[in-house]
């Protein structure tokens, strides 16, 4: 099964992504968390991303591409795979189309003001990257990552200013995605303002329709 999680960030894209990558035994592909692991070990390609992305701008479409057609050479996608946040514009999705064949795109659909609510309470394990909220889905202990242990920190791009610079990139960028996949017959929309279990109850679903 070959999928694309698409929506406005703090959709939920991630963290129902980690719960259907674990029910269907295939891997969870997040361009944002291979980003943010190059920029946390400093390399050539996270050096050339970390200001763009703390801006809540868009990594250049070559960039990004290059990085997704690297990831889906590894054997571990063979059964399948969950594009999390990848494609975001239709230059990246026709890129795609010319190396893989997805069967369906989830459209996790919420409001702006859950946009808004969501990302700024939004916290991340700072080791194993684990996604929290303060108060729709706090951790056993306050600031503490329930998995490992390690302390729960504050994205640099879920800030105020940047939280509007990355609404507005996704209704100019990505939005279009949905009228793309929907002429393609791919698209299937979930409502993602439910509580997580039944979103991802929902998409579980409609996944094996
Ligand atoms: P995305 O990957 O689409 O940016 P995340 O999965 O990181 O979204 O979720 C954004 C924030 O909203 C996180 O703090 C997460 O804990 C919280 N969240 C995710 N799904 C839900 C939900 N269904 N209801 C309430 N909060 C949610
Ligand atoms: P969110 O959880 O808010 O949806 P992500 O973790 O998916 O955010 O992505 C974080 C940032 O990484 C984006 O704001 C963007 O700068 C960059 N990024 C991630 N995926 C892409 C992509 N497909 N194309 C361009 N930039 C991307
Ligand atoms: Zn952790």
């Amino acid at each position: 099964m070959k999928l694309i999680f698409l929506g406005p960030p703090g959709a939920g894209k991630g963290t129902i992504a980690s719960r259907i990558s674990k029910d269907l035994n295939i891997p969870h592909i997040s361009t944002g968390d291979l980003f943010r692991k190059a920029i946390k070990n400093q390399t050539e390609l996270g050096k050339k991303v970390q200001q763009i992305i703390e801006s809540g701008d868009l990594v250049p479409d070559a960039l990004t591409v290059a990085l997704v057609k690297e990831r889906l050479n590894n054997p571990d996608v063979e059964n399948g795979y969950i594009l999390d946040g990848f494609p975001r514009t239709i230059k990246q999705a026709d890129s795609l189309e010319s190396f893989s064949k997805i069967d369906n795109v989830i459209n996790f659909v919420i409001s702006d003001e859950q946009v808004i609510q969501r990302l700024s309470g939004r916290r991340m394990c700072k080791n194993c990257g684990e996604g929290y909220h303060i108060e729709n889905m706090k951790p056993q202990k306050e600031g503490i990552c329930d998995k490992c242990g390690e302390e729960l920190i504050i994205r640099p791009d879920d800030t105020p200013e940047a939280i509007k610079n990355r609404l507005a990139v996704y209704y100019e960028s990505t939005a279009p995605l949905i009228d793309y996949y929907k002429e393609k017959g791919l698209l299937l929309d979930i409502d993602g303002a439910q509580e997580v279990g039944k979103v991802a109850e929902a998409t579980s679903k409609a996944i094996s329709k």
